[in-house]
């Protein structure tokens, strides 16, 4: 059951505050947010802080390209890392794809399953 009184001051309170308008405690989580934009906030981060930790734990050699002065060297380096993104992003598309079809085809069977059992 949601209170609608704070339990620091005691004063009643609407459900959706998150902090009491009184004495200023914090009663509620605010909900995590699901606009687009921290959506594809959340999304990048998950898909470079692996990334991050893959080229810092294996010592990724492109990192010495790309730091390097010289021209070329420093290019190989930077079409390394466009490729380790490339190959990250399509990696977890493929994840998330697979992962959806899988959900939707089990989600077939069971309508399935119920439409034979004469639901
Ligand atoms: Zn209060």
């Amino acid at each position: 059951m949601e209170t609608n009184i704070c339990s620091y001051c005691h004063q009643p309170l609407l459900p959706q505050y998150y902090f009491c308008p009184n004495c200023g405690n914090k009663i509620n989580s605010a909900p995590l947010s699901t606009t687009p934009l921290s959506q594809v906030g959340i999304y990048a981060f998950s898909i470079i802080l692996p990334m991050i930790l893959f080229i810092f734990i294996t010592r990724w050699p492109g990192l010495k390209y790309m730091k390097s002065s010289d021209p070329k060297t420093k290019l190989i380096g930077q079409i390394a890392m466009a490729l380790l993104i490339i190959s990250t992003i399509v990696t977890i598309w493929l994840g998330v794809v697979l992962t959806q079809q899988m959900i939707q085809s089990s989600i077939d069977s069971i309508n399935t399953d119920f439409g034979s059992m004469g639901f």
